[in-house]
């Protein structure tokens, strides 16, 4: 059998990104590291300003993670054992383990099957006497049915919080994500669409209060020294982290146009291979999706996966276990079967490497090896 020669596609080319910003990125950690000002000092503040106004909203708060950024949200919100949160199964752990962890239940509507996203028109059904908000999460870059969602958490008088770790940038009729909601989250960690070199996240809100509440909820609950008058935390976003997410932002833009130009490439390359067992991303018409993943569908994705990772391409699965099925959340009682569409979402995706330093022959090559699996 013919066998092409290729190095190993990574799930992600952190080095090769480096090489291009490194002596920007030294030289002002450099700085950080003489002024001595190591915690909430003038590299956060410019990073708040910065990508608040880069999305668009008011007021935005630097935390040590997405989860936390998901966390502090509810706990300014005041959720509390008892109360019910309306969200998607098909997400990351955080999304779940945030409202979990405020002692409220996780109450999931299942997907669509196209977009991966919630299934808006289930959210009415779900909501009882104890449901206090919805958590839409725009999964792999694509925004959520939002007019939908806003329309219902009006009506209802619920609040919304937006899971945005996979959506930086992402637009829904114009509108950037995060900014629709009471709290819009953000995730630095460093595969996301803007990644910092460890962890870091942000919330924004257009509101000042709720901005003042968690900054006062990242601080150990604390508004003037020595005097705590609310039970908080420590989640602060780090100045090491903001100098070098301050570098990077600038960048975004073009990454993100590149990782648009690139999935719309391997959706090009798919289609001339005549492949019809590959069933690529769906696109919504009315958003601006940014690929933090791409993310194809196969009946066969197992056996798949291993032949891509035998061939040195390395794919991934966002995500193999929805969050009803996950062992921390047993004690819930969710039932198996009970979000069909998550299921199967689970058990038949895949995506494929998809970043701004990724090659067109290496594009070439990630399609080839699909085909050699299914054509030979
Ligand atoms: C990455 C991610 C998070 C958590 O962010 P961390 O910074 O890793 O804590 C939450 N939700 C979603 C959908 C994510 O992809």
């Amino acid at each position: 059998m013919r066998q092409r020669i290729l190095k190993e596609i990574p799930a992600q080319k952190f080095d090769e990104q480096f090489k291009t910003l490194r002596s920007e990125i030294l030289g002002r950690v450099e700085q950080v590291f003489s002024r001595g000002q190591f915690i909430l000092g003038q590299e956060v503040k410019i990073f708040e300003n910065d990508f608040a106004r880069w999305l668009g909203v008011a007021q935005a708060v630097g935390c040590a993670s997405g989860s936390d950024a998901l966390l502090l949200s509810l706990m300014a919100l005041g959720v509390k054992s008892g109360d019910e949160v309306i969200t998607t199964p098909l997400t990351f752990f955080a999304t779940g383990s945030a409202i979990v962890r405020q002692g409220a239940k996780p109450v999931f509507v299942d997907i669509d099957p196209l977009s991966y996203n919630m299934n808006v028109a289930q959210i009415e059904g779900k909501i009882t006497s104890k449901t206090r908000g919805i958590l839409p999460v725009h999964l792999y870059g694509q925004s959520c049915r939002m007019d939908r969602i806003m329309d219902i958490a009006a009506k209802r008088k619920l609040w919304m919080v937006e899971d945005c770790a996979q959506a930086h940038g992402t637009k829904y009729k114009g509108r950037t994500v995060g900014t629709f909601g009471e709290f819009g989250c953000f995730s630095f960690y460093p595969t996301k669409n803007l990644g910092a070199y460890g962890d870091a996240g942000m919330i924004v809100t257009s509101e000042d209060s709720l901005a003042q509440e968690i900054r006062i909820l990242r601080s150990y609950g604390t508004s003037r020294r020595d005097y705590h008058d609310k039970l908080g935390v420590n989640s602060r976003l780090d100045e090491v982290q903001a100098a070098i997410l301050n570098v990077k932002l600038k960048y975004l833009d073009t990454w993100i146009t590149a990782r648009r130009e690139k999935a719309y490439r391997y959706n090009e390359l798919f289609k001339e291979s005549g492949l019809t067992e590959v069933r690529l991303p769906f696109e919504e018409t009315d958003g601006y999706h940014t690929y933090h993943l791409y993310v194809i569908r196969v009946s066969d994705r197992d056996s798949l996966l291993e032949h891509l990772t035998q061939s040195g391409i390395q794919v991934r699965v966002y995500y193999p276990v929805p969050l009803h099925l996950e062992k921390a959340f047993d004690f819930l009682g969710y039932q198996s079967g009970a979000y069909p569409e998550a299921e199967k979402a689970a058990s038949e995706t895949l995506a494929l490497p998809l970043y701004p330093e990724l090659s067109d022959e290496e594009q070439v090559c990630v399609v080839e090896k699909v085909k050699e699996f299914y054509r030979s």
